[in-house]
């Protein structure tokens, strides 16, 4: 795989998982389809879809570009070849537990810091009752600081393997965003919450609703090891 099909996979992929949220968000909006497996019973404020939008779309577009510039600069840290689906499945495993990792201190820091709190983080708290897309709405500063704990998975994935799998790769991003995506979404399928080890919908939406607790983001351990777990049921 060359640098450029590199690059417009993974861009293409971010774009395909984007464009998923955005037809789930309208779709939560505007039918009942997914009424009956709602955790909250509020009402989502009129017009809020077009309202979020823009700064949804800015943080888009960086991310699109950031994972363009990201990919093109750490290109040579790939590989393709030599890696059983055992190591690449454990490769995408170790992401995300650093991924989760870092977020759940970045995440708690910004909610005890009570000037980033204020100045940051309570844009992504506008959402009391959040929709999918709401995943991406938040500071851009907030956002790119996420990005710090997807460096220091695949670095510790680089210097413990030696490469990383192109294959991890596109596939933690992919999982990542879904998760992101589903956690935002109010919704709680039965299905997806049989996933073990994976976080449920109900302890992020927890979250935006008490603005308290449950830090970590794709698993719940990190909440449980520092006693910050909050639960509504
Ligand atoms: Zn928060
Ligand atoms: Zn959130």
């Amino acid at each position: 795989m060359t640098r450029n099909e590199l690059i417009i996979y993974t861009v293409g992929m971010l774009a395909a998982t984007n464009l998923f949220g955005i037809v789930y968000s309208y779709v939560v909006l505007n039918t009942s389809i997914f009424k009956k497996f709602r955790i909250q019973d509020k009402a989502y404020q009129p017009n809020i879809f077009k309202a979020r939008f823009g700064l949804y779309f800015i943080n888009l577009l960086m991310l699109l570009a950031f994972s363009a510039a990201g990919v093109y600069f750490i290109f040579d840290l790939f590989d393709t070849k030599d890696f059983t689906l055992w190591v690449i499945a454990l490769q995408v495993f170790i992401a995300f537990v650093m991924d989760d990792f870092w977020f759940y201190f970045m995440h708690r820091y910004f909610h005890e810091n009570k000037f980033l709190l204020r100045k940051i983080h309570s844009i992504h708290h506008r959402a009391h009752t959040p929709f999918p897309m709401e995943y991406l709405y938040g500071h851009p500063l907030e956002w790119m600081t996420g990005t710090i704990g997807v460096a220091l998975g695949f670095a510790v994935i680089y210097f413990s393997f030696g490469s990383i799998s192109v294959f991890a790769f596109l596939a933690f991003g992919f999982l990542r965003n879904l998760h992101e995506i589903h956690i935002h979404s109010d919704i709680e399928l039965p299905i997806v919450s049989q996933i073990p080890f994976l976080s449920k919908t109900r302890h992020h939406d927890d979250h935006h609703s008490k603005l308290d607790g449950n830090y970590s983001s794709t698993f719940t351990w990190m909440d449980r090891i520092f006693k910050t777990t909050f639960r509504s049921k």
